[in-house]
């Protein structure tokens, strides 16, 4: 899959792209990221990518030309491209619009910054519009960098163990149970018995409970919204005594 990445700041994107489990699968080829500066898409000596916004009013807007110039040129480096715009006024980016990128060949992120980006690159040049969450960040790039990062792991073959990333939070319907490592007892606090007694059905048994009790505890709203089974009900009793 290709992500081409349109910013005005491309060294942000040098380090976070290049570590972890998003690193492997570039350097693995399994996903290619193309960071474009949209000010060389800027005509004039200065390069110029925002200016006032008509009707007076605080801050700048980024101008559409360098935008779409970007968009344009890009447009035919590869197979057909989902265009999004980042934008804390998009609809909300969460685990199932991330499972459904995954299945495109190829994305193209624009970050915005200022007041954000002339409405006429909304309007007629993206396909889509996504909002990280119900806050504001000063640009696109931390934004940009949480969609490849959701999206990449999901793409067969970037996480080592597929399996697991379907037990993930939000990948199901209820909260990922809490998770143990070595050593046993860390400064008096012991692993949960369970975990070590070897029995699948019994320790499954455990995880189910405990995922419905930290999702009714945590996060009500898909509490609500889950269809309980006569096991679920039975588990989510036992892990409260
Ligand atoms: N004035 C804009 C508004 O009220 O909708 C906010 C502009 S924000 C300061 C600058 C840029 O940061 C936006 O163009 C967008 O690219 C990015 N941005 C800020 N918050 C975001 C969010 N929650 N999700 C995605 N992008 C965001």
């Amino acid at each position: 899959m290709i992500f081409d990445i349109l910013t005005i700041f491309p060294s942000m994107f040098s380090s976070p792209l290049e570590e972890g489990m998003v690193g492997k699968a570039r350097e693995r080829g399994l996903i290619h990221v193309r960071v474009h500066n949209i000010r060389d898409f800027a005509p004039g000596r200065h390069q110029m990518t925002d200016d006032r916004p008509f009707g007076g009013g605080e801050g700048m807007v980024m101008k559409p030309e360098p935008i779409v110039g970007a968009l344009r040129a890009i447009e035919a480096s590869g197979p057909a491209a989902r265009s999004i715009l980042l934008t804390p006024q998009g609809r909300l980016f969460t685990q199932e619009v991330a499972r459904r990128l995954s299945l495109l060949p190829r994305l193209v992120l624009i970050c915005g910054r200022y007041e954000g980006v002339d409405e006429r690159v909304a309007e007629y040049f993206t396909d889509d519009q996504i909002s990280i969450g119900d806050y504001v960040l000063t640009g696109g790039e931390l934004a940009a960098m949480v969609v490849v990062d959701a999206v990449a792991r999901l793409i067969p073959g970037v996480l080592g163990n597929e399996g697991s990333a379907l037990e993930d939070s939000f990948s199901q319907p209820v909260l990922e149970h809490p998770q143990y490592t070595r050593p046993r007892d860390f400064e008096g606090m012991s692993v949960p018995p369970v975990l070590l007694c070897g029995n699948h059905e019994t320790i499954r048994r455990w995880r189910r409970g405990q995922a419905l009790l930290r999702t009714r505890m945590r996060r009500p709203d898909l509490f609500a919204r889950l269809e309980l089974s006569p096991e679920d009900r039975e588990l989510l009793e036992e892990s409260q005594k």
